[in-house]
């Protein structure tokens, strides 16, 4: 008898959707408003005042908020943009379908973040950008890495699609750099199906991504046909079609007023995984620095064939056999034969990503989470083990 039935099968990353969200919805259908409108004009100002941004710009995903934040850069070909190699494929997408080219620095095996000391030797004269990505929702180290910056000219885009709740020294991820980039989409802390937010220090790019991700017409353009009368746009960039729909916003207006009782879930979740997983032969999260609020988006144990008897993928097959769902996050991006063939990455170039990839998996962390589903989770990790 596996610990959970077939029919009752744990999805991870399942998000916890509330009555509110869905009248809100109901409410956009019968308005007649679903496409761009007021309700993302109030997500923005919700979510800039949540990470305490001046401005931010909702769009379709966080892909299309990491695209525009680095077209907005206007990397030229041959510009290097530096990143982690543990990350989603889509931070490293961005940078190639912006004109730039990736370069990765390992990341520090205990944090699992970029590691400051491997940007600086890669840095060249073609350096334009760090793409730091706040893996699981812990924090990068962003003084040494806005330093960096600072010392070489640099820009910074930081991809917070873990780390809404992650701050470093009492200020949020994402306001460090030129632009922060968010993820809602469904397995994410605050989830709208699919969305993305971009916020900036400077009002100006603000401005400019408005207009990218929105064919590049001149500002307010879905104010067009509004009650004002009809408006003509002006084309001055070629953009793209990447705006956030009020039908998006209206689920995302009441996620992100229950941000921080569902991090609250998680971080009760995170414990009892903490505590239950302490006396077995896997590896679990480091503890969070000190000064940093670590988002709890992603609990990863490490499953290391000798330490633990079999390997991380032979113990997904035995967590499957117990019906309850993992993910991976990330298979190194050197693995993928694309990067491997355009680049010639080779995996020893940053080998500490690459074994993290081949060890680790996440666990069910959502808040929706019951704490029967929780002991459920972890008798299946424990029977998985023996
Ligand atoms: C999910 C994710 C993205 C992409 O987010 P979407 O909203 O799905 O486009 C980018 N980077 C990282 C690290 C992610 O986890």
């Amino acid at each position: 008898m596996p610990v959970r039935s077939k029919d009752n099968f744990l999805v991870f990353g399942a998000p916890r959707i509330e009555q509110e969200e869905i009248d809100e919805v109901a409410a956009s259908m019968r308005s007649g408003w679903l496409g761009t409108g007021p309700k993302v004009a109030r997500f923005e100002k919700d979510f800039s005042a949540y990470v305490g941004a001046s401005h931010a710009a909702a769009c379709n995903s966080c892909t299309a908020a990491l695209h525009l934040s680095l077209v907005a850069l206007g990397l030229e070909p041959g510009d290097e943009v530096i990143t982690t190699p543990l990350t989603f494929c889509a931070s490293v997408n961005a940078i190639i379908h912006a004109g730039g080219t990736p370069v990765l620095a390992d990341v520090d095996p205990v944090t699992q973040n970029i590691d400051p000391d491997r940007v600086r030797e890669k840095i060249t004269p073609r350096t334009k950008a760090i793409l730091p990505v706040h893996f699981a929702g812990r924090s990068c180290d962003m003084d040494p890495i806005m330093a960096i910056a600072g010392e070489h000219g640099l820009k910074v885009v930081e991809d917070c699609a873990h780390a809404i709740e992650t701050t470093y020294k009492g200020r949020h991820a994402g306001t460090f750099g030129d632009f922060g980039c968010f993820s809602f989409y469904v397995t994410k802390n605050v989830c709208t199906g699919e969305g993305g937010m971009v916020i900036a220090r400077d009002e100006a790019d603000i401005q400019d991504i408005k207009v990218l991700g929105l064919h590049g017409m001149s500002a307010d353009a879905w104010k067009r046909f509004s009650d004002e009368g009809y408006k003509h746009y002006q084309v001055i960039h070629a953009g793209f079609k990447y705006n956030m729909m009020d039908i998006q916003a209206a689920i995302g207006i009441h996620q992100l007023n229950r941000v921080e009782e569902n991090f609250k879930r998680r971080c009760e979740i995170w414990d009892m995984y903490q505590e239950a997983f302490r006396a077995l032969p896997v590896g679990t999260p480091a503890p969070e620095e000190p000064g940093t609020r670590h988002a709890r988006h992603l609990y990863t144990l490490m499953i290391d064939p000798v330490a633990c008897g079999l390997d991380r993928d032979q113990f997904l097959v035995r967590l499957t056999k117990e019906n309850i769902g993992a993910g991976v996050h990330y298979l190194a991006v050197p693995e993928h034969p694309y990067y491997r063939e355009r680049y010639g990455w080779k995996l020893e170039d940053t080998p500490h990503a690459v074994a993290l990839g081949r060890e680790t998996l996440s666990l069910p962390l959502s808040a929706k989470l019951t704490d029967d589903d929780v002991a459920d989770v972890i008798k299946a990790v424990t029977l998985c083990l023996k």
